[in-house]
């Protein structure tokens, strides 16, 4: 083998089996090249699309790209639809509006409610990306842990009035081998021997206020974001571009791990630009194959033994109901009429404020420091649930933008003058379940393929009100005492967390899923992203996503070995 063939070897080696120590005087700008070779190393196995014996995965973000990986190292066939382009890390600049306008789903939705997010973002409730990697493109992998008693979320907070709260078909205890392994594969910071991040101006600010409101259980936040090469991915550099994509490459997303890995395996053949649009099912009850439409525009058919859907949530809710049939008029998998149903978004806010020294908030990570003293459930605060706090750094435009989405005059301009002095502040809770809260096809909208869009009905019940009323409080209150001498509360931003609409339930009557999102309805067709969750919980979710697709992986060989899928 020739010198550079045996290079390349050892690269992809390593990127499969991160712990493989480096070569001696190896450092940062090895590991980038890395990181690079990777992905460009798109193979060229292809399933013919008669194949019935493949996986198709129906998404490439957190949930489809981590199963497509998993499965793949079950030694399983997959054909990975994606509706985006494949993107690498030369499509990256640090520019906030050029990489929104590069990731975004942007094709159109409606929303109805009393929400402030279906009221300020009717066409845009929600914030996803479209392409490979999905939205771990864009997230800023904040990675808190849930909390054991979030998963009995209806015995633990008794009935809520007007709230669908149910518990999950299982425990913390049960699948917390596979949340540490998502850990693990991820690389989270402060877990597993990695070490935390150094804090930078931000997390100082909110250290300070944490520390005079007499709060002690905060740090810098465990990120997937590389304190120190992990992974085959280097360190964070500090520069503030985690929304971006991460140019540097320390960031964990399934664009640089997961999809490269499992197309490095021979077994997974990723379709970019293919949006799936239907999904057939047969006389008995199993699907049988997945319509979607080309990057040319042509309609397609993949014939499949197993369908496995991660669009998150509103186009899986969408897919799902645009796969309706005599036999399941209502949408695929919609005996229990749940589906759609129970949408959640978390209560989130974002506070900045105005401080005496410089802060310049955009360096570091986005999301540096976490107070964790609030995450529990104690009704004593006038509210079931909790909620994490922590800091939050800004660039400029950004700031401009969501601070005050139609910002103008001369109190707006004495903000923005005053930039380099503003710290940002942000929470995050659990909101809960309702029945109302709704994910259906609207009656007359259509997209450019003809299928109608999703609309949202949102309103926010009493709880999560109270939440938000009482956090806003005291996030206010925790900059005030690490010195801001103004506070401005921002609205709310459309939903970059959606989760519910396929909810698990150990009834069938009460939920689409069962305990490994398989639906109770269809024995081939399973369900791998947010929209699984029973409850919202207060964590960011994408680490349980992470941890229940590679759960799902493993059972589904389990199943397939046992003839019985
Ligand atoms: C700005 C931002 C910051 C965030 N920060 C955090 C954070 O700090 N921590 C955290 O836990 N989470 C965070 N998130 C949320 C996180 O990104 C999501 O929870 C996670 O990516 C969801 O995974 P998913 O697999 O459900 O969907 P996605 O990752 O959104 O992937 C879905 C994929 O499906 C594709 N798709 C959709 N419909 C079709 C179709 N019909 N056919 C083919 N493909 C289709 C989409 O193009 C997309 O690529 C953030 C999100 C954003 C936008
Ligand atoms: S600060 Fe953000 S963008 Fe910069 S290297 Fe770290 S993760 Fe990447």
């Amino acid at each position: 083998m020739s010198r550079s063939g045996q290079r390349r070897r050892g690269q992809r080696q390593r990127a499969r089996h991160p712990r493989v120590p480096k070569r001696e005087g190896e450092g940062k700008p090895a590991l980038k090249k890395l990181v690079r070779s990777v992905e460009r190393d798109v193979p060229t196995v292809t399933y013919d699309r008669n194949d019935d014996s493949v996986v198709v995965v129906i998404g490439s973000g957190a949930g489809g790209g981590t199963l497509a990986n998993e499965l793949t190292r079950q030694g399983i066939d997959v054909v990975l639809l994606e509706a985006g382009p494949r993107f690498t890390m030369d499509d990256f600049v640090n520019d906030e509006w050029e990489m929104w306008e590069r990731f975004t789903w942007k094709d159109k939705r409606d929303a109805t409610g009393s929400s402030p997010v279906a009221r300020d973002f009717a066409a845009a409730p929600t914030w996803v990306c479209k392409g490979y990697g999905g939205s771990t493109l864009h997230w800023t992998a904040m990675c808190p842990r849930v909390q054991p008693h979030e998963f009995r979320a209806r015995s633990v907070y008794g009935e809520v009035e007007g709230a669908n709260l149910a518990d999950w078909p299982f425990t913390f205890e049960e699948i917390e081998p596979w949340y540490v392994r998502a850990e693990k594969k991820m690389g989270v910071t402060g877990r597993n021997g990695i070490p935390l991040h150094p804090g930078n101006n931000v997390y100082k600010l909110l250290a300070l206020g944490a520390k005079r409101m007499g709060y002690r259980d905060y740090d810098t936040n465990p990120t997937a974001i590389n304190s120190v090469p992990y992974g085959g991915r280097n360190s964070c550099d500090q520069i503030g571009f985690c929304m971006q994509g991460c140019r540097s490459g320390a960031k964990w997303s399934t664009m640089n791990s997961e999809l490269p890995a499992a197309e490095a395996s021979g077994r997974c053949e990723v379709r970019t630009r293919c949006m799936a649009v239907r999904i057939e099912h047969d006389d008995r009850n199993r699907v049988r194959e997945v319509v979607y439409i080309d990057g040319a525009g042509e309609t397609q058919r993949q014939r499949a033994r197993i369908v496995c859907v991660a669009a998150n949530a509103f186009e899986t809710t969408r897919l799902l109901l645009n796969s309706e049939s005599s036999r399941f008029p209502d949408g695929l998998a919609n005996s229990s009429g749940q589906l759609g149903r129970n949408y959640m978004r978390h209560t989130t806010g974002y506070l900045y404020g105005v401080f005496e020294q410089p802060v310049h908030m955009y360096r570091g990570r986005v999301t540096g420091g976490i107070v964790r003293d609030e995450a529990g459930h104690d009704d004593s605060r006038g509210f079931a649930a909790g909620y994490f706090s922590g800091s939050l750094g800004l660039g400029l435009t950004f700031l401009a933008a969501f601070m005050n989405p139609r910002g103008w005059g001369r109190e707006y301009t004495s903000w923005i003058e005053d930039y380099a002095h503003i710290g940002g502040f942000h929470f995050n809770g659990e909101d809960l379940p309702l029945e109302t809260n709704r994910i259906t096809l609207h009656p007359t909208e259509k997209d450019d393929f003809g299928l109608p869009i999703p609309t949202l009905h949102l309103d926010d019940h009493p709880n999560d009100i109270a939440m938000k009323r009482y956090a806003n409080e005291r996030t206010r209150a925790l900059a005030e005492a690490a010195g801001a001498s103004r506070v401005w509360v921002a609205p709310p931003l459309p939903a970059s967390h959606n989760m519910g609409t396929c909810r698990m339930s150990r009834d069938p009557e009460r939920g689409v899923l069962d305990a490994f999102g398989r639906s109770h309805d269809i024995e081939n067709l399973f369900v791998s992203d947010g929209s699984q969750f029973t409850t919202s919980m207060a964590p960011n979710p994408t680490l349980l996503i992470v941890t229940l697709a590679i759960r799902q992986a493993e059972h589904i060989r389990d199943r397939m070995a046992a003839r019985e899928l």
